[in-house]
C-alpha cells in the first residue's frame, strides 16, 4: 500500500475575533477562538471534533473552508494551501469543498422549489446542463432518503430531518471530496437525530466522502467517526482514535465529557466527573493550562504552565501535565 498525504490538513491554525486593525480594538477584546490547532483528516476518514458551545468547533469547520479568513497557520487540502489561492482559484474548488448546516432552513429561500435549491449550485458552477438537472436532483434526493414529489415542494412543508436530508442532498450533488457537517443532528429530536445519523453512514459506505463531524455530544460523534479530537477554549486537548478516547480517555476534560453519556448497560459503572462552573470567556482565558479552573485535578502547575500537546502512546495525543 503507498502512503498518500492526508487530504485535510490543519497545522497551528489561529483564529481571533476583533484583532483586526481597528484603533478601537483593544487587546482585551480579543477573542481567541481558535488558538493553534493541529490535526489532519485522511481520505475516507469522518473526523470527530468535540467541545461545549464556544469551544472554537464551528470556527474550525468554516477556517477549512475559507468561508472566513485565518489569524495563522494554515489548512491544506490535497497538499495545496487554501487560504493562499486566488478567489477564482478557490471558486473553483467550491464544489469539492461542501458544508452542512445545523438548520438548513435559514439557507433556503422560501419561494424556490426544493428540487431547484438542490440543483441550484450545479448550474452555477456549470456541472451540468439544464436538461440533466432534474434527473441528478431527483438521484440525490432518493439517496437522501426523500421522494420524487417532494422536488416541487417549498421549505416551509418539511419537517426538521426532512430539512436536513436537503441540507445533504445539496452538499452531496456537487459530488464533494470534503464535506463539514456543523451540529448536523443537534437540533432534531433523538430519534431523528438516529435516522440522519443512518443517512451519514450510508454515504459513509457508498461515497468517498471524507467528513469533519462536528458536535458537542460525545455520544454522535461515537457512531460515525473513527478519529476525535476534543477542543477547549479554541486548544485541542486531547486527540486519538474512537477506540482509544473512549477505552482510555486521558484528558481530566474528556473524561469529564464522557461521563455525562448515559452508559446502555447499567451493570457498568464509569467514572463519573463533574465540570465545575461554565466555560470561560474566551476573550480572558485562564493562564496555564486552559481547563485548571474546571479541572477537578488541577495542581499548581496546571495554574501557570501550559501544558505541552504531546504523543503519550501511539496515535493518542493529549495536552494534561498529569497524564
Ligand atoms: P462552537 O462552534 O464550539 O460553539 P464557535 O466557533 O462558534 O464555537 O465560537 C468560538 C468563540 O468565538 C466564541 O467565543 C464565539 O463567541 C466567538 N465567535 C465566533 N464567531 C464570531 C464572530 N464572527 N465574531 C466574533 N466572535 C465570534
Ligand atoms: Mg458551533
Amino acid at each position: 500500500m503507498t502512503e498518500t498525504a492526508p487530504l485535510i490538513e490543519v497545522d497551528h491554525l489561529k483564529k481571533y475575533f476583533g484583532d483586526s486593525s481597528s484603533i478601537f480594538k483593544r487587546n482585551k477584546d480579543v477573542v481567541k477562538a481558535v488558538d493553534g490547532v493541529s490535526f489532519q483528516i485522511e481520505k475516507g476518514e469522518t473526523f470527530g471534533l468535540v467541545g461545549e458551545s464556544g469551544s472554537g468547533k464551528s470556527t474550525i469547520g468554516r477556517s477549512i473552508l475559507r468561508l472566513h479568513s485565518i489569524t495563522s497557520g494554515e489548512v491544506r487540502y490535497n497538499g495545496q494551501s487554501l487560504h493562499h489561492l486566488s478567489k477564482q482559484e478557490m471558486r473553483a474548488l467550491r464544489p469539492k469543498l461542501q458544508f452542512i448546516f445545523q438548520d438548513p432552513f435559514s439557507s433556503l429561500n422560501p419561494r424556490i422549489r426544493i428540487g431547484d435549491a438542490i440543483g441550484e449550485a450545479l448550474l452555477d458552477h456549470g456541472l451540468c446542463s439544464k436538461e440533466e438537472v432534474r434527473g441528478k436532483v431527483l438521484e440525490v434526493l432518493e439517496i437522501c432518503g426523500l421522494a420524487p414529489y417532494h422536488y416541487d415542494r417549498f421549505p416551509h412543508e418539511f419537517s426538521g430531518g426532512q430539512r436536513q436530508r436537503i441540507g445533504i442532498a445539496r452538499a452531496i450533488i456537487l459530488n464533494p471530496d470534503f464535506i463539514v457537517a456543523d451540529e448536523p443532528v443537534s437540533a432534531l429530536d433523538v430519534s431523528i437525530q438516529a435516522q440522519i445519523i443512518n443517512l451519514f453512514s450510508e454515504l459513509q459506505k457508498e461515497k468517498e466522502i471524507t467528513f469533519l463531524f462536528i458536535s458537542h455530544d460525545l455520544s454522535v460523534v461515537e457512531h460515525l467517526c473513527s478519529k476525535i479530537g476534543v477542543l477547549y477554549l479554541g486548544t485541542m486537548m486531547e486527540l486519538a482514535s474512537r477506540d482509544k478516547l473512549y477505552g482510555n480517555p486521558l484528558h481530566p476534560y474528556t473524561k469529564a465529557l464522557l461521563s455525562a453519556v448515559p452508559i446502555p448497560d447499567p451493570t457498568w459503572k464509569r467514572e463519573r466527573i463533574i465540570i465545575k462552573g461554565d466555560i470561560p470567556n474566551p476573550a480572558n482565558p485562564p493562564k496555564g493550562c486552559k481547563f485548571h479552573t474546571r479541572c477537578p485535578l488541577a495542581k499548581d502547575i496546571c495554574r501557570v504552565k501550559v501544558p505541552e500537546f504531546r504523543e503519550v502512546e501511539a496515535n493518542h495525543f493529549v495536552a494534561c501535565h498529569l497524564v
